[in-house]
């Protein structure tokens, strides 16, 4: 057993855990959707669990302004832009430019929200995020205020507690429907689902194998990733943890171009999951988990599995920014 650290509640939990129908095959094992992307409405999605605990270490230190960085349609940056508008805390956000310029999706709830925001070139936030993450902190401290800098994705050793507790939530949704799966995936991008599930699944002595997805990098880089991320919160919080010894299994062969570029077997798969299911994907993480994890179990990879949950993650503002993508038109 492990003691959660203090959070603040902020998302609608525990989400329901459902049954998905959408192969309608007996040699297929059962599909459940963890509904995380119904941890709000706005403020939906997995941040908003790593959020908790970031925001409530935050607090306690004295901040007043919370700064993080990710990707135009950066689902976290949203996510903390809602939180700050809700808790009163100034937002920044230092945003890396993708595609389009276009106020949209993500980007058009930042500006809703009253985040102060920052674009930079892929060139230049690759080179010097940390040094603009630091510097801005700096210039918040020298106007008298104190920011608290969130990683990107809050994936690091505060944030990984959500799901660190969503493995405790899962504990209890499978004994209510008295299953014990063999698999629990989720679709990974910082890291911070994966590890956080990881552990929080060892600690919890589930017997499924959490599984990552990966939607940019890979396999090494998030086997690695996790593993830090873990033992940084071993240590940090005194766990009576070994890190070595919890799994961490990162599937890469769904990746595709790069982060948020999508294919046609993705779109293809977010439109036939949606039309037959009424469930919503997105293109930059969901989607591409969900559509890797089915191409899988169709190639035997997970043969025997009874049961298998995919954590739906959120993301559906991030399906707006890409909808052109699907051709449909009047
Ligand atoms: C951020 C995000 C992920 C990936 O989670 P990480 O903890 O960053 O790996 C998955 N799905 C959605 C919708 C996200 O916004």
């Amino acid at each position: 057993m492990i003691t959660l650290p203090a959070s603040t509640a902020l998302a609608h939990i525990p989400t329901p855990l459902e049954q998905l129908n959408y192969r309608d095959d007996r040699s297929w094992p059962r599909i459940w959707i963890k509904r995380d992307d119904l941890t709000g409405s706005g403020l939906s999605g997995n941040k908003v669990r790593k959020l908790e605990f970031v925001v409530a270490h935050a607090k306690r230190s004295g901040a007043d302004t919370l700064i993080t960085c990710g990707g135009l349609q950066s689902n976290h940056c949203r996510a903390t832009a809602l939180v700050g508008a809700r808790l009163g805390l100034k937002v920044h956000l230092i945003l890396r430019e993708e595609g389009g310029r276009e106020i949209e999706g993500n980007l058009f709830i930042d500006n809703l929200a009253g985040a102060t925001i920052e674009t930079f070139s892929a060139q230049e936030y690759q080179a010097n995020l940390n040094n603009l993450l630091a510097q801005r902190a700096k210039d918040y401290q020298s106007q008298g205020r104190t920011a608290h800098v969130i990683p990107t994705g809050a994936s690091d050793e505060i944030g990984i507690w959500g799901y660190v507790k969503c493995a405790q939530e899962l504990k209890s949704d499978f004994q209510q429907n008295a299953i014990d799966p063999d698999l629990i995936v989720c679709a990974t991008g910082s890291g911070g689902t994966q590890a956080g599930l990881s552990l929080g699944g060892y600690a919890h002595g589930l017997s499924a194998r959490v599984v990552g997805y990966a939607v940019c990098d890979d396999a090494d880089y998030f086997n690695r990733k996790a593993l830090t991320d873990i033992t940084r919160c071993v240590d940090a919080y005194e766990l009576a943890i070994d890190p070595q010894l919890v799994p961490i299994t990162t599937v890469d062969d769904y990746v595709g171009p790069g982060y948020a570029v999508g294919y046609p077997e993705l779109y293809d798969r977010i439109k036939d999951v949606a039309s037959r299911t009424g469930l919503l994907l997105d293109p930059v993480y969901t989607g591409k988990a969900f559509h890797g994890l089915m191409c899988d179990i169709a190639a035997g990879k997970y043969s025997g599995a009874k049961d298998i949950v995919f954590v739906h993650t959120g993301g559906t503002f991030g399906l707006f920014a890409q909808k052109t993508a699907f051709g449909f038109s009047l």
